[in-house]
């Protein structure tokens, strides 16, 4: 028997088809009386933004602050900040991927001011206490249960305009966060389940919106996954997936969905003789007899997408300044790190070979 501790830390979560009708209400229950809606700078998005204002009615709308970037910069964090108190909201609503999601969250935490998250990628962002910040070009992650938004709203409908290689991508990226807390030291049985029936959902349903992308019972699918998937990612420590990623998107300003997309199979290939529960259980989820690094590096390889750190634009004098921060860095691994070993992971990623 193996004791464990568990504390849950789970916004209230409204999920459906259509259900960004329902934000008004949810604005409501919070007591929010005027409202900014955090996005990004993109014609569909600023829609979006404009449909929730059109929803709440003018008096509700407090202003629209379409600052959201990648990295969440301080300087634009500051620059929200700003436009956040000139308004005098009460309430945060983000619609967005993890970008937009992360400024809504450093908006909240510096301001206490209640927020809603609207995910419109699988990230996972909205379901985690955890905000990566860049200050001068050095990303910085930390956690409080203060960062958590108070609500999520999923709409199925809102992942329908994902692009294929992005819904792939970040699908990736929400199965590598319940693969990681399958073999965390601090996984417990509730996140176990969790984390297997992300990785099910997930894995199935890429299959499926492979073939049919506007299949919406497949969209959902994929999209409870992803809330899985967020919600492993915030209960239990990551591990050196996660942490090359970090590196690789920090240091090398890789794009975060591809960049783990690439090596996902290449840090299960390094964890599998040590975690051999954990892969036991991956590979049962996405049904194979055989190694879950290689199913997931065949499923990439059926969905088209990117398999090589090279053709995100890591150049290969990289993999040894690479291999130097992921040896350096302490964190509990399944398998010891070893530079060699690491580099030998990152060169099996860069050249996009089966993982081994
Ligand atoms: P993103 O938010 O940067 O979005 C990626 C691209 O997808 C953008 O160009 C965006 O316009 C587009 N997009 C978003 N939704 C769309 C839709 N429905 N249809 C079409 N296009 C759409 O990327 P992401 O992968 O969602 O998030 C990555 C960021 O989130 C990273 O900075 C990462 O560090 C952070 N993140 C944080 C956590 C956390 O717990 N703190 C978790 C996961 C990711």
């Amino acid at each position: 028997m193996r004791p464990w501790t568990f504390e849950a830390h789970i916004p209230r979560t409204v999920f459906g088809q259509g259900t960004l009708s329902k934000i008004p209400e949810e604005v409501e229950k919070l007591g929010g009386k005027s409202v900014l809606i955090v996005t990004e700078d993109t014609d569909r998005q600023i829609a979006l933004a404009e449909r929730i204002g059109n929803d709440l009615g003018k008096d509700r709308v407090a202003g629209v602050c379409t600052d959201a970037v990648m990295h969440t910069p301080e300087d634009v964090t500051n620059k929200a900040l700003e436009q956040l108190k000139a308004s005098k909201a009460d309430c945060l609503v983000s619609v967005g991927g993890g970008s937009t999601v992360g400024l809504g969250k450093a908006l909240a935490i510096r301001t206490g001011i209640p927020h809603i998250a609207v995910p419109t990628t699988y990230a996972g962002s909205e379901a985690t206490p955890i905000l990566g910040e860049t200050v001068n070009k050095l990303k910085t992650t930390r956690s409080d249960p203060k960062i958590l938004p108070n609500t999520i709203v999923y709409d199925v409908d809102l992942t329908l305009s994902l692009p294929a290689q992005l819904t792939y991508t970040s699908g990736m990226n929400a199965i590598a966060h319940c693969v990681e807390a399958l073999y965390s030291p601090t996984i417990n049985p509730i996140i176990e389940g969790v984390a297997i029936s992300g990785i099910t959902n997930l894995y199935h349903a890429l299959l499926k919106l492979k073939d049919a992308p506007n299949d919406i019972d497949a969209r959902a699918q994929a999209q409870q996954g992803a809330y899985a998937a967020g919600v492993c990612l915030g209960h239990v420590g990551m591990a050196i997936h996660h942490k090359l990623c970090h590196t690789l998107g920090g240091t090398f300003n890789l794009p975060h969905a591809q960049t783990h997309t690439v090596v996902l199979p290449h840090a299960m290939a390094y964890n599998m003789e040590a975690a051999p529960v954990a892969m036991n259980q991956i590979a049962k989820a996405i049904g194979t007899d055989g190694s879950p690094a290689q199913a997931l590096w065949e499923l990439e390889k059926a969905l088209g997408t990117v398999q090589s750190l090279e053709s995100l634009g890591l150049k290969k004098e990289d993999l040894e300044v690479a291999a130097d921060l992921a040896a350096k860095a302490q964190y509990p691994n399944p398998a010891p790190l070893e530079r060699g070993k690491l580099l030998a992971l990152l060169e099996n990623a860069f050249y996009g070979r089966p993982p081994s």
